[in-house]
């Protein structure tokens, strides 16, 4: 998986990057000689070359996308109130019960529940029905010639050659996002190649136009990436008013009885009930809401590497499944805006805090950097940035 594109791609609006100046693409005819002896050497026949690139330009349309991404990160909340809305539950729900067949089938196959598959078949294409209408191949054609990311759109230009190649889909029928993702579960065409299974039994394995190809192959996806049955994957709960901070962190699983002896209880106050080990998320601090996210949790990660994206889809999954709206925490949350949080990360670097990349959205690195400069000032460690950080720094 390539990690880098799946932030940049998936989640829609979410994520960006700011576009460098001062890159020159080659002349295209050299470039696409060179592309085509590479693909051949790769065990693309030139047949199937022929039949996907003749006539192919690139598009500048894609280009004028890649180039005019509007800059803005959502905090969890927002995300989440604006992607798991009244109409999107509904439509989800509508489609466990339409679908009951089929996704019972796929779970007994691969092990995911229905809602796991659908929230994700939800927010990626609004069940099937939003997949995008541009030609893939021409725009992977147009990315991996254009300057700024050539080399992770060569290879999904070559993996959807490939696709071709196995008979899955023609070059005609490849259609989907400006930047390549594909079919009722926008999968990065890579992704594609590597998981997608035939699971309607017409011989392609087609994901776009067959929603059981395309929610087995996103069962396969989750089940590869350690999804166990019948394992829960995020519960929400709720955080006493002090605790060790440092321990609510993603990579920190621990018994449930240890979170409960540390104060932390259901959502409604009541005892923690549930067994097994979890990490404590606290996606907007200490006072925002907290979830506890299972094992399972990590398959949601694996699927968009992004916390926000992730636990609102892994969210979505649990109301499908029967749990209520979520609170919205202990008291209103203020986050940083994306020009504050690069000055504070600019702040942390400059400090000699482990921070790579000064891009204004909150990552894990970002929030372990907070969680131990927050400590060194004696502040409550919950990895959230907030202005008093700022100021303090
Ligand atoms: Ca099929």
């Amino acid at each position: 998986m390539h990690k880098a594109l799946i932030l940049l791609c998936l989640g829609g609006a979410m994520f960006t990057t700011t576009v460098q100046a001062g890159c020159a693409s080659p002349a295209f005819a050299g470039w696409l000689a060179d592309f085509k002896a590479e693909a051949v050497a790769g065990g693309i026949k030139p047949a199937v070359l022929d039949k996907a690139l003749a006539g192919l330009t690139p598009d500048s349309t894609v280009v004028n996308r890649d180039r005019s991404q509007q800059t803005f990160a959502l905090d969890f909340l927002t995300f989440a109130a604006k992607k798991v809305n009244a109409g999107r539950l509904g439509q989800g729900k509508a489609q466990i019960k339409k679908q009951a067949a089929l996704l019972g089938k796929i779970e007994r196959e691969y092990g995911v529940p229905a809602e796991a598959l659908t929230a994700l078949w939800g927010l990626e294409s609004d069940f099937g029905v939003v997949t995008g209408d541009f030609s893939t191949i021409r725009s992977l054609l147009t990315l991996a010639h254009d300057c700024r990311r050539p080399d992770m759109f060569r290879k999904e230009l070559l993996a959807a050659l490939s696709l071709v190649q196995k008979g899955d889909l023609t070059p005609a029928k490849m259609r989907g996002a400006w930047a390549g993702e594909i079919g009722q579960l926008q999968f990065l065409v890579s992704r594609y190649d590597q998981f997608a299974v035939d699971f309607d039994g017409d011989g392609h394995r087609d994901l776009i136009h067959s929603s059981a190809d395309a929610l087995a192959s996103g069962a396969r996806m989750l089940r590869d990436a350690g999804w166990q049955a019948g394992e829960p994957w995020l519960k929400e709960v709720k955080v006493p008013a002090k605790m060790d901070w440092m321990q609510a962190r993603l990579d920190n699983k621990l018994p449930l009885e240890d979170w409960a002896a540390q104060g932390v209880t259901d959502a409604d106050g009541s005892p923690l009930s549930g067994s097994g080990s979890a990490a404590l998320l606290l996606p907007m601090g200490r006072n925002g809401p907290a979830f506890l996210a299972y094992p399972n949790f990590d398959a949601f990660l694996a699927w968009n590497e992004s916390t926000v994206y992730s636990l609102t889809a892994a969210y979505f999954a649990s109301r499908l499944a029967g749990a209520p709206a979520l609170r919205s925490g202990n008291a209103p949350v203020r986050g940083l805006s994306m020009s504050e949080t690069r000055q504070l990360q600019a702040k942390l670097q400059a400090q000699g805090y482990p921070i790579t990349k000064v891009d204004g959205f909150i990552g894990e690195e970002t929030r372990h950097a907070v969680r131990q400069v927050q400590q060194k000032l004696g502040l409550p460690a919950d990895g959230y940035p907030d202005s008093e950080l700022l100021a303090r720094l």
